[in-house]
Parts: structure tokens; sequence; C-alpha cells
């Protein structure tokens, strides 16, 4: 790395520990705009109790639907961000056996070449990939499933904060929905009644627009991914990457690559969504449980898809459905 982006990785680091704390203090500071001002200091004060009530129950109810997923991404960050472990500082790809019996246990893993049944080495990390597993150069380590290294959550997005990002994300946005189409409806009322607008009011529009157009823009982005069952990083060079795979195990264990642009790890869209969210549609909803992807089976570090189930009868191994 050089110096011009270490200073660039410090300066995206630091912003990660600062943003939080604004994103939770613009969104209280919105909150209490509709609370505070319009529902209290100028719909109750006018008698009208019931439009009053219905602005503060639905604020308090979507400040908590994006606040919580948000409180799993970052105490998740803190306690279980997928890292995997540094290897010994004189490890080596040539050297280093230690973890290979978990690669050797599955039934296919990515590996380097046809030569090479070995998995993908970290050269930083000095330790082995598992599949999916990305280098983070803000973290300087190497995460599992990394989706990206994101400001607004603080930290690398990985196997184990991506179910809550998207609720996050989607919360986030009928929170800004809600916020400034009653800031609009009530600023126009005033505006056509009074002749004046406070400047609070005009805030009270304004924020909502902005991140409610960053919300939008980004699950415009990460649903589509949600459905391929692919990663930022991966959607980079989807349409050229060629995987090799290791399949099979002990002396069978046969090296094949996948065609150009093949996702290894697509099951359909509504399989790969419930890799992510859970598999009761409840659990889509609810930032309570972690997503199934994190349970790892001896079939492989991710459940594979038809491509994989390809590949094995091409090598003249037994075909296997995909274990769910
Ligand atoms: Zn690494």
């Amino acid at each position: 790395m050089s110096q011009g982006e270490r200073v660039a990785s410090r300066i995206v680091v630091w912003t990660a520990l600062v943003v939080p704390f604004l994103v939770i203090g613009i969104a209280t500071y919105e909150s209490y705009l509709l609370i505070g001002q319009f529902a209290a200091n100028y719909l109750l004060r006018q008698g009208r109790d019931g439009p009053a009530i219905a602005i503060i129950v639905v604020t308090v109810i979507l400040y908590f639907a994006w606040f919580l997923p948000y409180f799993r991404i970052l105490s998740t960050l803190g306690t279980n961000p997928g890292l995997i472990p540094f290897g010994p500082d004189d490890a080596s790809p040539l050297s280093y056996r230690g973890g290979l019996d978990e690669f050797y246990n599955k039934a296919a893993y990515i590996c380097v070449s046809v030569d090479e049944k070995l998995p993908i080495w970290c050269y930083t990390c000095k330790n082995w990939k598992p599949d999916r597993t990305h280098h983070c150069s803000e973290l300087g380590r190497c995460v599992r499933k990394m989706d990206h290294f994101c400001p607004w959550v603080g930290g690398c997005l990985g196997e184990t904060t991506y179910k809550f990002f998207i609720q996050f994300l989607a919360y986030a946005f009928l929170d800004c929905l809600f916020c400034l189409i009653t800031s609009a409806v009530l600023v126009a009322e005033r505006k056509r009644v009074t002749g004046s607008i406070p400047g609070q009011w005009v805030v009270a529009i304004v924020l909502p627009a902005v991140f409610g157009f960053f919300c939008f823009g980004m699950l415009a982005t990460h649903i589509p991914m949600l459905l391929a069952n692919r990663t930022t990083i991966e959607v980079l060079n989807k349409s050229h990457v060629v995987h090799w795979l290791a399949i099979g195990t002990g002396a069978d264990r046969v090296a094949k690559n996948t065609s150009p642009g093949e996702n290894v790890w697509d099951l359909g869209p509504l399989l790969n969504c419930k890799q992510v969210l859970g598999d009761s549609y409840v659990d889509w909803f609810l930032p309570i449980r972690n997503s199934p992807c994190l349970k790892k089976d001896a079939e492989g570090e991710f459940v594979f898809g038809p491509v994989v189930q390809r590949l094995r009868g091409e090598s003249g191994l037994e075909e296997k459905k995909p274990v769910l």
C-alpha cells in the first residue's frame, strides 16, 4: 500500500468512527422536529389531536425500526465482525498447513488453480482465505464474505452484518419517506395559512430528502446484489470472473473451473434472499437472528448452486443437491 493509500485509508477509518454519531444525531433531531414542532407545537395547539398522535406514534415506530438493525450492525462489528485470524509471522502458502483440514473436509472450495488445489492465500494476514473472504485494506484484515467498508456504519460489512445493513437501509428509507411527506404537507399548509415558514421546518424537509435519496440509491444497488447472491466486490468483475473449485475429497479431489461470469453461489432469487435475510419471512423484517449463511457445513463455506452440481457431474463425481 502506498503512502497516499495509507493516508486515505486512515481518513476513511476516522470518518467511520464519527459518522455513526452524526447519523444517530441527525435522525434524532429530525424525529424531534416531527414530534416537538409539527405534532406538539402546531397540531396539538390547534386541537388536531388525531393527526398529532398519529405522527408521534409512526415517528417513534419508524425511529426504532431503523435504529435496531443499525444498533445490531454497530454491536456486531464490535463483537463478531467476521475477521480471519492472522497466521504465524513466518507462514507462507508453501509451508503453512494450519487450518487446511477445514477446507479439505468440505465437498468443494475455491482453490488457486488446477495444479494447486490449495485455497487462496492472504499474504498480509498470512492465512488461508475461506470462500468469498476478501482482504479489507481499511482494516488491514481479511473479512468473511466482505461486501464493502462502509463509513455510514463505521466498519466493514461482511457475512455477520449484511442482513442488518439491508434492513437498516429499508427502514431508514421508509422513515425518510414518512418524514418528507409529513413535513411537506404541513409546511405547505402553514405557508398557505400564515405565509411564513420557520427555518426548522425547512430543515425538516431537507434532511429526509437528502438521506432518503441516498438510502434509495443504496437499496437500488444492493437489492439486485441480494437477489443474485453477489457481494459488492463480486459484482465488480462479475462478467469475466472465473473460479477454480476443488471438488471432492482426498485422492478423488479434482479442480474444475467455471465459465466466465458464472456465480457458483447463485441458488435463485428467493433462496439467495433467504441465505442472507433468514429462512422465515418474519426474520426478513426483524433484526434478531443472524443470517443462515453463517451456518457452515461439510458441503461448502456457503451453499453452492447448480453450477457446482454441473461441475461435479462433469468431474464424474456424484451430483449433490445444495443443503439448506
Ligand atoms: Zn488478509
